[in-house]
């Protein structure tokens, strides 16, 4: 099943021409609109007008996460703000916020990319889909729900969160689609099992999970404990959001909407184009963004892609499982995370900067993120002082970053070490 058969099963050639013009069409807009790209072509001595073959996509400039904090909020943006109709948010390095913007055809090619990926997944226009992402500035819960409206499904926006609640809404509701991350639906799982509801009593039958890395034994738990198929996708906001890769029914990799985003894969240390279908950094150039376009995005992401055809006839490249960062930035409960954020926290709670470390475990099926902080001394009549500190410091992370971290006092040697250096993230989680 397709949603733009048209595109998504296009033949190569054509594509690549489409791929061009497209391509041509954004350089001349960008250039025209967005002074930082304009002076970065000058320098590069490109021409946008005469820009000619996807071969020279590797002369144009990359386009960072720091780029975008630096320049937020609206710096980058290719049209004025009058023309913006929706703004989400994220972060970049040192906890500066990153703004996307979106033009009202941006939203409906938006939509429509979503819906591309939900019916790729299985997913029909009979389907009652429980949507239990977030719903705020990240664009995860929006981009699923305009994308389920847009191919005619019927769609609950759950939200995140209130796992009881979002129980009483798949049986009372009949719901057969449940979007969320993969982490939670295994908990939705267990705590189905702990509350002695059979499972094949109720309509769900698909699934729809992203937002953080998971594994093939991950998605075989979910099928059976949900009795659901499920099916990967790829998403970004600062790219869009859903929409932007999916997997189909064949399940060897996530087709990259590529009519809308050029991939590149180049290794993260030389920045060069790496072989065919060998695996380093994802990078994404936006073909149809208006309101903030951009050029050759490196996503962090490890990842290969491939481009032999595919069973289910859509011809778009597929990219392979993401296997892991080449940043630092951190994903906990699905949420992106820079360790410069916390310290940034730290160091502006204490008036210093303290020694911490960062650590992850799984408790149970979910993201357990602890702060370790290094207490100079620690004095019994001093408790209650420390315990506000660390309150303040729980509830500013909470606030700021959009994760719940468990905060504790420690002495220094408590901490792991490489060498003389407190090891900044321990990573316990096993996907
Ligand atoms: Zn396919």
């Amino acid at each position: 099943m397709y949603f733009e058969q048209k595109y998504e099963c296009m033949n190569r050639e054509d594509l690549e021409q489409l791929k061009l013009e497209r391509l041509q069409a954004a350089l001349t807009r960008i250039s025209r609109n967005v002074p930082y790209y304009r002076k970065k072509f000058d320098e590069l001595g490109i021409d946008p007008y005469d820009f000619d073959s996807l071969e020279d996509l590797n002369k144009l400039p990359f386009t960072t996460r720091s780029d975008l904090a630096l320049h937020a909020p609206y710096g980058l943006f290719a049209v004025p703000l009058r023309e913006v109709v929706r703004l989400h948010g994220t972060y970049g390095l040192k906890g500066k916020s990153i703004v996307v913007g979106y033009t009202i055809n941006d939203i409906h090619r938006w939509s429509r990319l979503s819906a591309r990926v939900l019916m790729a997944g299985g997913v029909t226009k009979d389907d009652v889909i429980q949507v239990a992402y977030n719903y705020g500035l990240s664009t995860s819960g929006f981009g699923i729900h305009y994308g389920a409206e847009e191919m005619g499904a019927t769609v609950v926006p759950a939200s995140s969160g209130n796992t009881n609640r979002q129980i009483s809404i798949i049986q009372d509701y009949n719901v057969t689609t449940l979007v969320c991350i993969p982490s939670y639906a295994l908990y939705l799982a267990d705590r189905l099992e702990d509350m002695g509801i059979n499972i094949n009593a109720l309509s769900l039958r698909t699934g729809l999970f992203g937002e953080e890395t998971w594994t093939e034994e991950t998605r075989a738990e979910i099928q059976e404990k949900l009795k659901i198929t499920a099916a990967d996708n790829y998403a970004l906001s600062e790219v869009m959001g859903p929409g932007v890769a999916g997997e189909c029914l064949e399940r060897k990799g996530m087709h990259i909407n590529e009519d809308h985003f050029l991939p590149e894969v180049i290794d993260p240390k030389t920045l060069q184009p790496v072989e065919s279908g060998q695996a380093g950094e994802l990078v994404l150039t936006t073909l149809t963004k208006e309101a903030l376009p951009l050029i050759r995005f490196r996503t962090g992401d490890l990842t290969r892609l491939v481009y032999d055809p595919c069973p289910c006839g859509r011809t778009f490249v597929r990219m392979q499982r993401i296997t892991g960062r080449c940043d630092d930035m951190l994903i906990i409960q699905g949420i992106n995370v820079f360790p410069d954020q916390i310290s940034s926290i730290l160091a502006s709670t204490e008036g210093k900067m303290p020694n911490y470390q960062i650590v992850l475990e799984r408790e149970g099926r979910l993201d357990k993120a602890t702060v370790l902080v290094e207490a100079d001394v620690l004095i019994p009549d001093k408790v209650k002082e420390q315990q506000r500190f660390i309150e303040n410091i729980k509830q500013r992370l909470a606030m700021e970053l959009g994760v719940f971290f468990d905060v504790r006092l420690v002495e220094l040697g408590s901490m792991l070490f490489e060498g003389e250096r407190v090891v900044p993230v321990v990573d316990k989680r096993t996907f």
